[in-house]
């Protein structure tokens, strides 16, 4: 038995979020490919070389991109739509990821239940896969160059599997289409590039597939097995590591150990049943289990010992143990180094990429070498791990009492006392919340935050801004009003920013799509609220006007799901502090004059477990969640909520669940179809379809918001139906947002005129 140690993959964006610079530089023209290649050649290296320094055993390559691995596949299996057939090389491959003139970029969606992005395969019954260049190819380019560096890695490919099932239809395919109908010849292409890096002397490839832990039917099932059965027969191969993430992978586990594949990479964080998993099916003897014990989507140090405890129980059911992260660390930070101003006690507590690297090179030593050989290394990283988070007893105690928080009156009470309070039309108008952030806007946020200017200066500016988007909503005839977000940089920072519990790194950087990075904050500790959070700015707003003036939060499942949350207690009760903090918020808004409170969960979604078991539970506690908060205030208060994702599917009925007042949701590019699908899913509150999608700057007419109005009021009552656009305008310019919202509330003007 030998151990071994690794990692799945690796951040790629650089110490100064380098790939970003270099590639918004190329695309703006002001470098040339070369010099791209070359920041992207030295970004290589430095990963190679750092992670042999460190002392992993087994480095993996190929999981560097210049925009997303997706991506990278489709291009190396030549799985390219005819539009972009005109442009080559880096021009083709950045048309797909962003789109170019005339031709639109391949749909962009989330990996999994992370904030990553991918871009998604368009297949169709024409898409003939082929090895493009396959001397040139990337993950044996990659192979090679790090070879040429003296560092021998293992290819990391998406395997065939997850790739099909990610992929869609493309447009224009026949009906009943399925990409996973395509699983033969792709598995043709692996099967020659295996030969071709087993040829160039490569050792080891790793296959992710982190599909399986998602259900998975019989048929995908079987496409697993064939796949896998094809490439183990392969005469000359490279070995073969099928790794799994993000959640135990249940029936894949007897289908993928009947293959020949020599290792089978298992998540022990997302997935601890997958230790028991493998004693039910005897072990795998003579395989090598890559041991996913150091958690790759979260900051905090690892448990060493309940690591190195998960590791010894391997030794007894796997032929090899191979110490691994959960998944690829592309999910976290790269270095803690490079935090100096966080608070010392906290900092003690986290591990970024770099530290886990060292967590797992060092659970890998105490296997090898006997727990007394690291003994001082792990008493340290217990001391720091144990070391609590603030604890607040305030926050503790008050959420004991309150239980559920006591619900709202029945809908109808609520519906009469807020047709007094409010006096609102049928479809009444509104928006989602942010306006445009223009220059102005941004620069004097920046320069407030750089202390170039004085926060009476600050102030002074986003007064006046509100001032400007009220009077504009008042000139557009918009019923109810925003004061316009101008005050926030991210709807989850700004409230983290002003929550105790919570910490801003400032380098933290992960990569979210592309060259979009994020810093998403930390939440530590006990979650409070100091003083009040958005009271000043909404009730300015409603000072300068005597239309209603809604007021703007973020809601708990969203304030962890853009957040490192704490793992030392269930996401169910760090969500109900959040939830109390936006009680208390609430109801001062309230208390200082504001009648309509909108709270958003676009993540609602994203939290959903991959397996259905679990999703009955985790919608329990964030439907909880959302009515802890919103349920302290008066019958004559209305909340409303916003969602916008397209999939609603599992969660149409959580929409209703949550017993707002109002929901409004992306519905523009569904045709209203969402209207229809929430009626029938028993949801009897208000509605606010999005009538016009504000992804794009197209400036939609009169006519057709209108049209969908009529079509919406097929199946809603008048008095139910707000119209709104589909999602915040903070990245829209002034011009069409103007022109759009105008023909919006034209639209609504001339359906009311019929009723
Ligand atoms: N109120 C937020 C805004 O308008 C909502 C953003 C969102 O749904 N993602 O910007
Ligand atoms: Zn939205």
């Amino acid at each position: 038995m030998t151990i071994d140690t690794t990692v799945l993959g690796y951040p790629r964006i650089g110490p100064d979020r380098e790939l970003k610079r270099a590639t918004e530089a190329y695309w703006a023209g002001r470098t040339g490919a070369e010099e791209l290649e070359g920041t992207a050649r030295a970004l290589r290296r430095s990963v190679w070389t750092g992670l042999r320094d460190a002392g992993l055993g087994t480095i993996p390559s190929n999981t560097f991109s210049l925009y997303d691995q997706m991506l990278d596949m489709s291009v190396l299996v030549d799985a390219v739509p005819e539009r972009f057939r005109h442009l080559d090389g880096l021009d083709a491959y950045f048309a797909m990821a962003r789109g170019a003139e005339g031709v639109p970029a391949l749909e962009m969606t989330k990996w999994f239940d992370t904030n990553y992005h991918y871009l998604v395969p368009e297949l169709g019954p024409d898409t003939r896969f082929r090895l493009v260049r396959p001397e040139r190819a990337k993950p044996l380019a990659e192979y090679r160059e790090a070879r040429g560096l003296g560092v021998e890695t293992r290819p990391v490919l998406v395997g065939p599997l997850t790739y099909l099932l990610l992929a869609k239809a493309a447009p224009g395919a026949p009906d009943g289409f399925r990409p996973l109908d395509l699983l033969d010849p792709l598995v043709e292409v692996y099967a020659e590039l295996l030969e071709r890096l087993a040829g160039a002397g490569c050792a080891w490839v790793q296959l992710d597939e982190p599909a399986l832990a998602a259900d998975r039917t019989g048929e995908e099932l079987d496409a697993l097995r064939r796949a896998y059965e094809r490439l183990g027969a392969l005469p000359s191969r490279p070995r073969l590591l099928a790794a799994t993430y993000f959640g135990e992978i249940g029936d894949a586990l007897p289908v993928l150990a009947g293959t020949r594949v020599e290792a089978i990479g298992l998540d022990f964080v997302a997935g601890p049943g997958n230790l028991r998993a493998i004693a039910s099916i005897g072990g795998l003897p003579r395989r090598t289990l890559v041991a996913g014990v150091v958690d790759g989507r979260n900051v905090w140090r690892a448990d060493l010992g309940r690591a190195l405890s998960t590791c010894a129980s391997l030794l007894g059911l796997a032929g090899d143990v191979v110490v691994g992260t959960s998944c690829s660390l592309l999910h976290v930070p790269l270095d803690l180094a490079a935090e100096t101003g966080l608070d010392g006690a906290l900092r003690a507590r986290l591990a970024f990429a770099r530290q886990k690297v060292d967590e797992v090179v060092l659970v890998g030593r105490a296997l090898r070498e006997g727990h007394e050989a690291v003994a001082a290394e792990i008493a340290e990283s217990r001391a720091a791990r144990d070391a609590e988070g603030a604890a607040d007893y305030r926050v503790r105690a008050r959420l004991d009492a309150l239980g559920e928080g006591g619900g709202r009156p029945d809908r109808a009470v609520r519906f009469a006392a807020q047709a007094r309070t409010l006096g609102l039309p049928p479809l009444a108008t509104t928006t989602i919340g942010s306006f445009p952030q223009t220059a102005e806007v941004r620069a004097a946020r920046a320069d407030h935050r750089a202390g170039r200017i004085t926060t009476e200066a600050y102030e002074a500016a986003m007064r006046a801004e509100i001032d400007r988007v009220v009077a504009l909503q008042e000139d557009l005839g918009l019923d109810v009003l925003v004061h316009g977000e101008p005050e926030r940089n991210d709807m989850v920072q700004y409230f983290a920013e002003q929550l105790d519990g919570y910490a801003a790194t400032a380098n933290g950087w992960v990569q979210s799509y592309g060259t979009r990075c994020v810093r998403p904050p930390i939440l530590h500790g006990d979650v409070a609220r100091p003083e009040p959070m958005t009271v000043r700015w909404t009730t300015y707003a409603q000072s300068r006007t005597r239309r209603p003036v809604k007021g703007m939060l973020t809601g708990p499942v969203t304030m962890l799901a853009w957040s490192f949350v704490r793992d030392d207690q269930p996401l169910a009760d760090t969500a109900r502090q959040v939830a109390l903090a936006l009680r208390d918020e609430i109801r001062d808004l309230e208390a200082a004059g504001i009648g309509v409170v909108q709270v958003d969960e676009p993540a609602l979604r994203e939290l959903l477990p991959l397996r259905r078991a679990d999703r009955p539970a985790y919608l329990a506690w964030a439907v909880g969640a959302f009515r802890l908060a919103t349920s302290g205030v008066a019958p004559g208060t209305q909340i409303h909520t916003h969602m916008c994702y397209s999939e609603f599917g599992e969660v149409i009925g959580a929409i209703g669940d949550l017993d707002a007042d109002v929901a409004s949701v992306e519905a523009a590019r569904s045709h209203m179809e969402l209207v229809t699908d929430l009626s029938a899913a028993g949801y009897a509150a208000g509605i606010g379809p999005g009538v016009y999608d504000i992804h794009s700057p197209r400036v939609p007419d009169v006519e057709e918001m209108e049209e969908s109005l009529r079509r919406a009021l097929g199946a809603i009552a008048p008095g139910r139906l707000w119209v709104n656009p589909d999602c915040g305008l903070k990245t829209r310019g002034y011009a069409e947002t103007e022109a759009s919202l105008r023909n919006m509330v034209a639209a609504a003007h001339r359906v009311r005129a019929t009723l």
